[in-house]
């Protein structure tokens, strides 16, 4: 099979945000790492290929955000209230919200390889690139069209179920030569907002486990907070509202790490 790959020069660093399954907050991380790196003044491109569902838009308030141009150019949408921030999302594309998408691989290809090649990202420090879960067409034709990724976030829930899916995109890494750069166990843990005992919904330390059997960085815990929820769906990043929050600290130290 012929890999052709996407030159980006003026970008620094490339990951990939991918998990095993839906609804662990792989979007929700790949957003407020993005708005992390920006406010500690990086330059960020942030791509959402999860083009069945596309969450990215909403998440930074995006959703009436749609296509422009310049020149032969695709011009990257920038975020209100978070300078150094642009994204790309194929929710930009789409007339409605509640519209589902029916592309075939090669489709998909097409429009991953244009929101690579095709849009005026410019000089950037990083591109996070938000993934849809699993291991389909989508992070496939991302990380060969990278061809040369930094390394690959994978974001995970910690009970038991997860790990099998997680070991899923271990493995498909690997086989594509991309770096494990860490392991996020995300909704660890519900911390009480009356009395701040902290309940493990979803039992405990999976994602650390995950990384010690797989030999790969684990790069953290983000605890369950409603907080988080209710951020996405306002469109203004967590880590952008509350950001002296110890969450906020933790996604600062692994913005750092990238
Ligand atoms: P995925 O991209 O894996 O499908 P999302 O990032 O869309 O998952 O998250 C699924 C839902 O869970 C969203 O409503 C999001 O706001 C919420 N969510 C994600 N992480 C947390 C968290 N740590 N605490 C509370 N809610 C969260």
């Amino acid at each position: 099979m012929s890999i052709e790959t996407v030159k980006m020069e003026g970008v620094a660093k490339k990951y990939v945000v991918m998990s095993g399954k839906g609804g662990v907050g792989k979007s929700t991380v790949a957003v407020n790492l993005a708005t992390s790196l920006a406010l500690a003044g990086k330059k960020v491109g942030l791509l959402d290929v999860d083009i069945h569902g596309p969450s990215v838009p909403t998440m930074l308030g995006l959703s009436d955000a749609r296509l422009e141009t310049e020149g032969e150019k695709l011009l990257p949408a920038t975020v209100p209230g978070i300078p150094g921030l642009t994204v790309m999302s194929v929710g930009f594309l789409l007339d409605g919200d509640d519209s589902p998408v029916i592309w075939r691989g090669p489709m998909k290809n097409g429009v991953i390889k244009q929101f690579l090649e095709d849009v005026k990202w410019g000089e950037l420090d990083a591109l996070i690139v938000d993934c849809p879960p699993g291991t389909g067409d989508e992070p496939l034709s991302v990380i060969q069209l990278l061809g040369d990724a930094d390394g690959a976030i994978v974001v995970t829930t910690p009970q038991g179920v997860a790990a099998v899916d997680v070991s899923k995109s271990i493995n498909f890494c690997k086989q594509l030569s991309l770096k494990v750069h860490g392991i996020v166990e995300n909704m660890s843990g519900f911390v009480c907002p009356e009395c701040g005992k902290v309940t493990y919904v979803f039992k405990k330390d999976g994602g650390r486990k995950l990384a010690e059997k797989y030999g790969v960085s684990f790069l953290g815990a983000i605890p369950l907070d409603p907080s988080i929820g209710d951020s996405g769906d306002a469109g203004k990043p967590y880590v952008a509202q509350f950001q002296a929050s110890p969450v906020s600290a933790l996604y600062a130290e692994i913005a750092k790490g990238l």
